[in-house]
């Protein structure tokens, strides 16, 4: 995939930072509680903002006045090239990147430069690239994980067993094996168990970087289909990186493309997933499509 010297007169395409006055999908980011730490663990949706973001590594800006914004319980795919910095944003809102300057407002409240563990208990989860089972242990002992960021503190018995209750009953192939060492599961189940890992925590918000990343199509589709549920029938809020623009698109409400630390297009999706100079610029998929999928 080529970078093209400057970003293409897209529609919905908008300069660096452009995105604060944009009509975002569910712009429900007023409000001014920090409504997430209550407990009845991610069953709010929340909204997640983030405005003017810059951050990077030593002399690398990898992120140069980004901003976003995801209503609540909606999914936002993001887009990009290698490098664009997609994964340093998931890094920045999860608190595993200190932000140099902007802000991360969780239901509007301020939760920037805040700790990983802050985070995960105001209720963001954080699925890194790369299906980081703990391959020793097993399918449950992994799950149990997941529980330790849990919001509130020590989780009843009784939580605790109906949040893995829950978690089989939403992955079926993970209940089926449960007590096997997560080393024996097949690249699409690993994917599944990273994810319930995080969901037994009940975030409000959920973070995905690249879940169908080496996955087979089939496998693939599962995943999103996922995606789609969490978002739709739990009211998860989606924060979904993606390399496979073509099938992020189809799923996502709302898509924001990164170019070299940049936002260079935001929009609704179907308006992205057909914006031709985009796609050829920076997304790299076919042109039709995009317009084929959403008409299955
Ligand atoms: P990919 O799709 O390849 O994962 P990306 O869009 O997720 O890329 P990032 O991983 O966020 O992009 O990288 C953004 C920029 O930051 C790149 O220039 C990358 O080389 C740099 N970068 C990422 N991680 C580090 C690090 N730990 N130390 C130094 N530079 C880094």
């Amino acid at each position: 995939m080529s970078s093209p010297a400057g970003p293409p007169e897209a529609a919905g395409a908008q300069g660096a930072g452009g995105a604060g006055g944009g009509s975002a999908s569910g712009d429900g980011a007023s409000g001014d509680g920090a409504s997430g730490d209550g407990a009845g663990g991610g069953r709010d949706a929340a909204s997640l903002v983030v405005e003017d973001l810059v951050a990077g590594y030593g002399e690398v800006v990898a992120l140069d006045q980004v901003t976003i914004t995801a209503g609540a319980a909606t999914i936002t795919a993001v887009l990009g090239a290698n490098g664009a910095g997609k994964t340093t944003l998931l890094r920045a809102i999860s608190g595993m990147v200190r932000p140099r300057s902007g802000r991360v407002l969780l239901d509007g409240a301020d939760r920037t430069g805040r700790s990983p563990e802050d985070m995960a208990r105001a209720g963001i989860a954080h699925v890194p690239e790369g299906q980081g089972v703990i391959a020793e242990l097993t399918v449950e002992e992994n799950l149990r994980i997941g529980m330790m960021s849990w919001r509130g503190l020590a989780p009843r018995r009784a939580d605790r067993a109906a949040a893995l209750a829950e978690a089989y009953d939403r992955f079926g192939a993970l209940a089926d094996r449960r007590r096997k060492l997560a080393s024996t599961l097949s690249g699409g189940e690993r994917q599944m168990l990273v994810i319930a890992r995080a969901l037994v925590a009940r975030p409000r918000v959920l973070l995905l970087d690249e879940p169908s990343l080496g996955l087979a199509p089939r496998i693939m589709t599962q995943v999103m289909d996922m995606v789609v549920r969490l978002s739709r029938e739990n009211g998860i809020t989606i924060v979904l990186v993606e390399q496979n623009a073509r099938g992020a698109l189809a799923i996502a409400d709302r898509g924001v493309v990164l170019n070299l630390g940049r936002v260079v297009a935001a929009a609704d999706a179907k308006t992205l997933a057909t914006d031709v100079a985009l796609r050829h610029h920076y997304l790299g998929f076919l042109a039709g499509a995009a317009q084929e999928d959403r008409a299955t």
